[in-house]
């Protein structure tokens, strides 16, 4: 094997991601393999789409007979999950819009989110985390050199979403998680598995000596009690319908007084100094490839307007990088050094400590092969 920089003649994908090989044309394998695994779902016959879309809105309406609310929509402010709403609301449905604060949000997702369920007559329920418990956490993933300090937000999103279904026995939770905007399969070594309890209170035990107590977290074994017992479904509700990022962001806009964020996922302003400044800095991880890969593949982008795209650093002004970095400093408690110090130490991996991976493949093994 060489070291050697390639970037995929199809899509935008590189040798960032550990384990892209590329065939005689130089096509990689992430968009072939997601080409072979979801161009049933996005380039879909829209007579069989409608359809399979009106049999699940009759399901969810059915089995939500004579309860509050028939699903749970998350809303993160962002296009995916609003649109979600806007869908579920037009199609008759009775949603709870479940949002999780976590500290970071930027005051542009805030105002979206309240637009939104108040122009919609949506019921909001709010999760705000323990901010100095949520800092620890974070405190105890940056000591520990793991690459996904994002996991606390994404297992805490899983508790509460699940939660909140359960709370109020509902069946269905509606994601803004799709195949059309991000299907492409994440490269292992740019995030972890996200049910990972275990990883999260070890290294809350080993960096920071704390025991979780009122973070939402969510394990495998929660997977499977809410998946198979409470029968809970997670539905990629984007899946059933022909879903163009740019035309719902144009809709959002009209309709919802909605403003957009540059990038994807920037609703918070920890989740753009992560993604635009701490991954590319100290793990090498430029995440608007996978993204604008994907756009490539299901035909929202030209691989030349993606190219375009990837041009410069991934923030929308350098202004707006230094006013983050300040920010970060600040509600961290950091110094400049502190910052660089952990910037320039190398990267540990998540399993060098305990965790629920292997149970989680585990169990899927098992359930496919009891399944066929
Ligand atoms: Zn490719």
């Amino acid at each position: 094997m060489s070291n050697e920089y390639r970037m995929c003649t199809r899509c935008v994908m590189d040798t960032t991601a550990d384990d892209i090989v590329f065939d005689e044309r130089g096509v990689c394998n992430y968009c072939t393999e997601f080409l072979e695994r979801s161009s049933h779902v996005i380039f879909q016959n829209p007579e069989t789409r409608r359809k399979e879309l009106e049999d699940l809105v009759r399901r969810i309406k059915k089995d939500g007979e004579g309860k509050r609310y028939d699903c749970v929509v998350g809303v993160s402010g962002g296009v995916d999950s609003s649109w979600v709403l806007v869908k579920a609301v037009e199609l008759g449905l009775r949603p709870l819009a479940v949002h999780m604060d976590n500290g970071w949000n930027s005051e542009l997702a805030q105002s979206n989110i309240a637009n939104l369920v108040r122009k919609l007559r949506v019921d909001l329920y709010t999760h705000v985390i323990d901010w100095n418990e949520y800092r620890s956490l974070m405190q105890a993933f940056f000591d520990a050199d793991v690459i996904d300090v994002e996991l606390l937000y994404d297992n805490a999103m899983l508790g509460v979403d699940y939660g909140q279904a359960a709370k109020h026995d509902v069946n269905y939770i509606l994601s803004g998680t799709n195949q059309a905007t991000e299907g492409m399969r994440m490269p292992s070594n740019w995030n972890w598995f996200k049910y990972d309890k275990r990883n999260i209170k070890a290294l809350a035990k080993h960096f920071a000596n704390i025991t979780l107590k009122t973070f939402p977290s969510f394990s495998t074994i929660n997977f499977i009690q809410y998946e198979f017992l409470r029968k809970i479904r997670w539905i990629s509700f984007l899946d059933y319908m022909e879903y163009n990022k740019f035309e719902s962001m144009g809709s959002l806009q009209r309709d919802f007084a909605y403003k957009p964020y540059p990038y994807k996922h920037y609703e918070s302003v920890f989740t753009r100094f992560y993604q635009g400044y701490i991954l590319p800095e100290k793990f090498g991880v430029d995440k608007r490839k996978l993204h604008l890969a994907t756009l490539v593949v299901s035909g929202q982008i030209t691989r030349e307007e993606a190219l375009k795209s990837l041009d410069g650093i991934p923030y929308p002004t350098d202004e707006e990088l230094a006013q983050d970095r300040v920010y970060f400093l600040k509600k961290m408690g950091w110094t400049e050094t502190q910052l660089s110090n952990y910037l320039k130490r190398p990267e540990k991996a998540h399993d060098s400590y305990p965790s629920e991976k292997k149970l989680y493949t585990f169990c899927a093994k098992v359930y496919k092969t009891f399944k066929q």
